[in-house]
């Protein structure tokens, strides 16, 4: 059997590596490191992929995330609306904009931030709200923009765990996540859905004048050359990332299919047993792309399955072991642990097993069996 890995980077590249090397090669043939013309390419490619007016490609999620705020008039002291069980970019830049975090709790079924949550946590200066796609499941975008449009509240999408994810809508209009809220932020770190070979990430708006905002802001607040308007940053794509990502890009439904896949077989053998809850998703429907594969052991011993994993060499992770509300750098006097059962629950219950592209039924098989001898035990 292939040695079993979280993310099995090296099999995927094998497959495309003639492609990729090709692209590479042309931004060393004609030295446009720097907005070369790969990131226009790119740029334009992932527009139509995503059926969304502007993609404005920058260094990382993180940073796509920051500056999708830095877009919107949101002023210090405005309250902006995020989930409790998420990577911690997603706050770290609200409070770096001094902005105010407001960590609420997320639902068990699908560990995405709660709407009742949201709404008990709406006061006069809430401004924002940020969904994220945790692990690769969309949001209940219908609902978190109807009550965005109630309150006037702008919605952010944290979309770096779910490219090419689809939103169905409940009059069966089917969108790509990412571009359904006022902006989107996406990561191309290597281990995401869609991965370059360093950092890279993109901002997504269907808003002109905002899309005009976000250009400027990526590069040092200019609109004309040496001209600074507002307050900016530096945050590129380079062009050897696009070149990367331009190879990439037509797999990418390949890609998220092939998750997919482990993730059913990982289900059907899983699903019965009375300890584990198996993520749901629906079969015929594109709208969970398992950036991870996560499940909720209950009543049974998760640290001890996690070692049992690790001991057979089966890589294995908890996404994520703390909440965020605990977490020394983000404690605030308003948070009462009342407040996040769910997530207080999750952090002692997920485990993630491996998930990429690459996994044979042999290591699925291996994985599942493994997984299920340690909980019969
Ligand atoms: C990966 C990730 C980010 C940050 O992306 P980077 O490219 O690593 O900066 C933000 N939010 C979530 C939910 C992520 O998983």
């Amino acid at each position: 059997m292939k040695k079993i890995q979280m993310v099995d980077l090296k099999s995927q590249y094998d497959k495309i590596a003639t492609t990729v090397n090709t692209s590479i090669q042309e931004v060393l043939d004609t030295n446009t490191y720097i907005n070369g013309p790969q990131v226009h390419q790119f740029q334009k490619a992932l527009e139509d992929y995503l059926g969304v007016k502007h993609v404005i490609p920058c260094a990382n999620g993180t940073d796509a995330l920051q500056i999708a705020m830095m877009g919107l008039d949101l002023k210090p002291g405005d309250e902006v609306i995020t989930a409790d069980f998420t990577f911690a970019a997603t706050v770290e830049v609200i409070a770096l904009l001094q902005l105010t975090p407001v960590l609420v709790d997320v639902d068990l079924d699908n560990m995405n931030i709660s709407l009742d949550r949201i709404k008990a946590a709406i006061t006069p200066k809430t401004k924002a709200i940020v969904p994220v796609h945790l692990f690769g499941r969309s949001a209940n975008m219908d609902a978190i923009m109807a009550l965005g449009k109630e309150h006037n509240l702008y919605v952010i999408e944290d979309n770096a765990q779910a490219i090419g994810a689809d939103f169905i809508s409940a009059s069966g209009t089917k969108t790509k996540v990412g571009t359904i809220g006022h902006v989107g932020a996406t990561s191309f770190f290597p281990s995401k859905n869609l991965g370059c070979y360093g950092d890279g990430g993109a901002i997504f708006t269907n808003d002109d004048a905002l899309a005009h905002i976000i250009r400027g802001i990526v590069n040092h607040g200019m609109y004309e050359r040496y001209h600074h308007d507002v307050v900016g940053v530096n945050s590129r794509l380079d062009s050897i990332q696009a070149a990367v990502l331009n190879a990439k890009l037509p797999f990418l439904n390949d890609y998220n299919t092939a998750r997919r896949n482990a993730a059913a077989k990982y289900n059907a053998a899983l699903s019965a047993h009375s300890n584990i809850i198996t993520p749901s998703f629906e079969a015929n429907e594109n709208n969970h792309v398992f950036h991870q594969y996560t499940l909720r052991i209950i009543d049974a011993d998760r640290n001890g399955l996690m070692q049992y994993l690790l001991d057979k060499g089966i890589p294995c992770a908890i996404y994520y072991p703390i909440p965020l509300h605990s977490q020394k750098a983000y404690l605030d006097a308003r948070y009462k642990e009342e407040d996040f059962p769910v997530t207080n629950q999750l952090v002692k219950e997920v485990i993630s097993l491996p998930m990429h592209t690459e996994l044979d039924d042999e290591q699925i098989q291996f994985i599942t069996d493994s997984v299920l001898e340690f909980l019969n035990k």
